[in-house]
């Protein structure tokens, strides 16, 4: 619900969050997110600059305003996923350079150049589509060191080098991407480097061929935490960026004060009794052991809450447990109330954040549901009210 310009009044303002935290939102903490900016650019090598990965709709937190958060704080390039982001960020006012990490299909290819994107070069022959759609783009070429997904075989110098001499590509970048940069054994440390090396392998046979004024990147998250003294002109920051890992248990070498941005809330709905041996929701797959105060909240997996959670982990609700019972439905959830007496219709319950002095972050939703946070960020789901305070 937007409200006209000049009607903004601070009671006006207050009301249209209230409303947008009428049934199950996020809550985006911009303290936070420019708290991570500013420990990413302390650790990196002045002279790289943050390019955050904004896809996914920011990783579910909504992309229009975390990519306006961090404009406000002089960030000016970002990556996408396809092209479709790109232009929602145009529309959102996003000024500077947007990446389209992905394919994007000839038939797309006027989008590119009308909304001012930067398209990924993801093969030799990829560039061969883009030189004779007759348009004029601008590229970073894909490399692949290893990862065998997107680019062009770092070995393929002299195709990488006949992108560069294609007239109507302007190429201002080259960039690839690490596979096991979160690993830490024997194998993953070699790997990388040298995957490392073959990077830069490619951009000194450039530089030796007289090609320059390009811009390098090759780390997300983990090659920044794990190979902080890299120095290439980008880092392309996702999950770390929002302040938290991909998996629970996971060690990486830079040491960092990196906080949630998000926390994702939904209101109880009804809370009311069960006798002992009744069983709740669809198969009735959970079953009471006693007399059971049980609530629902309104929330379930259209907003992206993992069928897999059923009858595992926990909400809180003033600042106490309430463990997930029975199955995930579409768009609500039962939970176990029965150790918390205040619980009553209209309360907030917390699936991700703090209440009192517990907290649960997305890491342990993911450990519940058997997946990465990632995962569980990016599938929020689009009926979640996204509010910035
Ligand atoms: C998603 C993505 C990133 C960001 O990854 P994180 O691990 O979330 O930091 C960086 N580069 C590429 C090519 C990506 O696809």
């Amino acid at each position: 619900m937007a409200l006209q310009d000049g009607k903004i009044g601070n009671i006006e303002r207050d009301e249209e969050i209230m409303y947008q935290k009428g049934r199950a939102w996020i809550e985006l903490n911009k303290e936070n997110l420019y708290g991570n900016i500013q420990q990413f650019r302390l650790l990196l090598p002045s002279g790289c600059a943050l390019m955050p990965a904004v896809k996914a709709n920011a990783y579910g937190h909504g992309a229009a305003l975390v990519a306006g958060a961090l404009q406000e704080q002089g960030v000016s390039s970002f990556c996408v996923a396809s092209a479709a982001e790109g232009i929602e960020l145009r529309h959102a006012g996003i000024l500077g350079e947007i990446l389209v990490l992905g394919y994007t299909h000839p038939s797309q290819f006027p989008d590119l150049v009308q909304y001012g994107l930067t398209q990924t070069v993801v093969d030799a022959g990829y560039a061969m589509r883009l030189q004779e759609d007759g348009r004029k783009f601008t590229v970073h070429i894909g490399i692949d060191t290893g990862m065998h997904r997107l680019g062009e075989r770092w070995d393929n110098i002299d195709a990488i080098q006949k992108v560069f001499q294609l007239p109507n590509l302007h190429v201002t970048g080259v960039y690839s991407h690490l596979c096991v940069s979160d690993g830490t054994s024997q194998w993953e440390r070699a790997y990388t480097l040298e995957q490392i090396q073959h990077f830069e392998t490619v951009v000194e046979e450039l530089h030796r061929r007289g090609i320059s004024g390009f811009k390098c990147h090759l780390q997300g998250s983990y090659g920044i935490l794990n190979y902080s003294q890299l120095c290439f002109d980008y880092a392309r920051a996702g999950i770390a960026l929002y302040g938290i890992l991909s998996g629970k248990g996971d060690k990486v070498s830079a040491s960092m004060e990196l906080r949630p941005v998000l926390s994702l809330k939904a209101r109880v709905g009804t809370v009311r009794m069960l006798y002992q041996g009744e069983g709740a929701g669809y198969g009735l797959a959970y079953q009471t052991g006693e007399d059971q105060k049980i609530g629902a909240l309104s929330i379930g997996y259209a907003d992206g809450i993992p069928r897999s959670m059923s009858n595992c982990g926990y909400v809180l609700c003033h600042g106490r447990k309430a463990p997930v019972i029975g199955r995930i439905c579409m768009d609500q959830m039962l939970v176990d109330f029965t150790g918390i007496p205040q619980a009553k219709p209209g309360d907030e319950a917390v699936l991700i954040g703090k209440s009192g002095e517990l907290e649960i972050r997305a890491e342990d939703l993911a450990g519940w549901a058997g997946t990465i946070s990632n995962e569980i960020l990016s599938r929020l789901g689009s009926r979640l009210e996204r509010v910035m305070e």
